[in-house]
């Protein structure tokens, strides 16, 4: 089996019941066939979303939390998420790793969670712009790996996203190389670890837009992006789809 193409839509903290228009957009114009299309709106929007999405595109949350129920104020569980529609949860985004102090211990639990629940978990990784320049990407990556996906980890339930911290809404995006030097190191490392690591997805995301998304697609060991401000509005998002498809 070859990895899946996935176009993936993070909506962050961005959206009421009215972007939802922005759903029959895209619906209406997607390619029928070549990749799979995910958004992953805020959390209260995940079940009207699939709703209105159902059976054209995925719908996922933005994260969950490692156990499944209990005293846990604000948190949502994988299975709340299911229960709502979802089928896939970003876990591990660096504005979580960052804002709410995440480890790579913390994502791996709540992916096993995820697996448990029978939600892909999306897992990102990326390096900040300090790390890139001190020359430790690789070794970052390789850590984020290996601390972030858990036992069990399939090409049917996991998908990983290298998402360069510095890259990340600021508009800028490594070069094609850069790009393939991690992704040739994720494939590496998850096809040492996994019996089927040769085919998880493998997901680009920071800055991707309509203008860039085919030369980075065109990437060796990508196989999809994370897209954030350009997933917003069905009018960038369609194109992106399109270059992937
Ligand atoms: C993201 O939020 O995962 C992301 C990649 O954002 P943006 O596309 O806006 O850089």
């Amino acid at each position: 089996m070859a990895p899946r193409k996935l176009a993936a839509g993070n909506w962050k903290m961005n959206g009421t019941f009215a972007a939802l228009d922005q759903i029959d957009r895209l619906a209406a114009d997607l390619p029928t066939s070549g990749c799979d299309v995910l958004i992953c709106p805020p959390a209260t929007l995940v079940h009207a979303m699939s709703a209105r999405a159902a059976g054209k595109l995925a719908v996922g949350g933005q994260d969950c939390h490692a156990k499944t129920s209990g005293a846990h104020t604000g948190d949502i569980a994988a299975e709340q998420l299911k229960d709502a529609g979802a089928t896939h949860v970003i876990l591990g985004h660096s504005e979580r790793r960052t804002d709410h102090a995440e480890t790579d211990a913390q994502v791996a639990a709540k992916s096993l969670a995820a697996y448990e629940t029978g939600l892909v978990a999306v897992i990102c990784v990326g390096e900040t712009e300090a790390q890139r320049d001190a020359g430790e990407t690789l070794d970052v990556i390789s850590a984020q790996l290996a601390g972030s996906i858990p036992e069990g980890a399939t090409a049917a339930n996991t998908v990983i996203a290298y998402e360069p911290v510095w890259a990340i809404g600021t508009g800028r995006t490594p070069t094609n190389e850069q790009i393939a030097e991690v992704h040739a190191l994720m494939r590496e490392r998850l096809s040492a670890r996994f019996p089927d690591g040769a085919d998880m997805s493998l997901l680009y995301g920071g800055s991707v837009k309509p203008s860039n998304a085919a030369e980075i697609f065109a990437t060796p060991h990508v196989n999809g992006a994370l897209v954030g401000g350009a997933s917003l509005k069905a009018a960038d998002f369609g194109p992106i789809i399109t270059a992937l498809s």
